[in-house]
């Protein structure tokens, strides 16, 4: 059923190869892609990058307008993934959606993480234990994702369910990808489409992708007020990427952004996260997490187009998140 990139409008097998070369290796990386961009990348003109853009787009069937009784159709199949946490879940209408962008911000050690670790670890649990039977894609931009904190977690619910899990089983689903810069992390969102649709006939297609760090490169490459601009530009970009990501494979998508808590309150609120508005605007579920006592944290609904803003209180502990 996959459409080749040779079957597109305007591609021939010399553009199609130059394509394949840049990284565009699906229809979908191409529907998503800026004439500019493929351009570059097929060298060939603007124009006929126009052409192709739109071809895939309606090969892809995710270019144009859904009538209202589509997006419902596409509403119906939503899915619920399940934090590990009754407060939580609650707070989210029953847990993290699918074709939705859930930002988490926090400061540093505020949990992030660990919930995106919890995370891909409940993703693969059947629907009757509030998984998606899934598959996750993490790009991880610092370093922080640990195996050895999956097998805990695993060896968690072991003990919450009383059955037996097997660790190395759930490491082999999860597929992950470091990102070195910026350009390198919005490339990996065309490389975890590519996967997400080897996958997507699979027992264990992709149903959660991960950013964590999302805007840790982009604040360390732009500094200075004259490249603001572009870097939202690009952020802009990245996360409309990510959002196709949710639509197409019908996956949670989770991306996390640190706040720096600042002393001088002249700079302003300590709790505002980089990115500000574009990531603000794009993303669709958005998560303050803050520390409190011990192992405790507060997780607070900040902004959602359906649900009422609260807060949840949730333990970080060696077997996982629990309530
Ligand atoms: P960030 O928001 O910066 O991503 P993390 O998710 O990395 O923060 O949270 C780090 C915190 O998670 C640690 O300070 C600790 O409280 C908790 N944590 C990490 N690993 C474990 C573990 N194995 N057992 C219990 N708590 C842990
Ligand atoms: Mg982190």
């Amino acid at each position: 059923s996959e459409v080749l990139l040779e079957e597109l409008d305007h591609v021939g097998p010399a553009t199609a190869q130059k394509l394949k070369d840049a990284g565009f290796t699906t229809v979908e990386a191409i529907a998503v892609s800026s004439p500019a961009e493929l351009a570059t990348a097929a060298e060939i003109g603007e124009s006929t990058a126009a052409k192709i853009i739109l071809a895939a787009r309606q090969s892809a069937d995710i270019g144009g307008f859904e009538t209202g009784d589509m997006v419902m159709e596409r509403r119906k199949l939503v899915g619920k993934l399940t934090t590990g946490c009754t407060e939580f879940d609650e707070m989210m209408g029953g847990g993290i959606d699918t074709q939705a962008i859930t930002e988490l911000y926090g400061e540093f050690g505020s949990g992030k993480t660990q919930v995106a670790h919890q995370l891909a670890v409940n993703v693969q649990l059947p629907k009757e234990q509030g998984g998606l039977s899934g598959s996750v894609v993490i790009i991880d931009t610092e370093n922080t994702f640990r195996p050895e904190r999956i097998k805990q977690m695993v060896e968690g619910l072991s003990e919450k369910y009383g059955q037996e899990y097997d660790p190395e089983e759930f490491l082999k689903h999860i597929h992950v990808a470091r990102a070195y810069n910026s350009n390198h992390q919005i490339l990996l969102v065309d490389s975890a489409m590519e996967l997400a649709n080897e996958l997507k006939d699979s027992d264990m297609p992709v149903r959660l992708f991960i950013v964590d760090s999302l805007t840790a490169h982009f604040r360390a490459e732009y500094i200075g007020r004259g490249t603001l601009a572009d870097r939202q530009q690009k952020l802009n970009k990245h996360l409309h990427g990510l959002q196709k990501c949710g639509d197409l494979y019908n996956a949670s998508v989770i991306v996390t952004n640190q706040v720096m808590s600042k002393p001088d309150a002249f700079f302003g609120d300590p709790t505002k996260p980089i990115g500000g508005h574009i990531v603000g605007h794009t993303a669709t579920f958005r998560l303050y997490l803050r520390k409190s006592k011990g192992d405790k944290r507060i997780v607070k609904l900040v902004d959602s187009p359906n649900l009422p803003d609260g807060e949840a209180i949730i333990s970080v502990t060696t077997p996982g998140l629990r309530d």
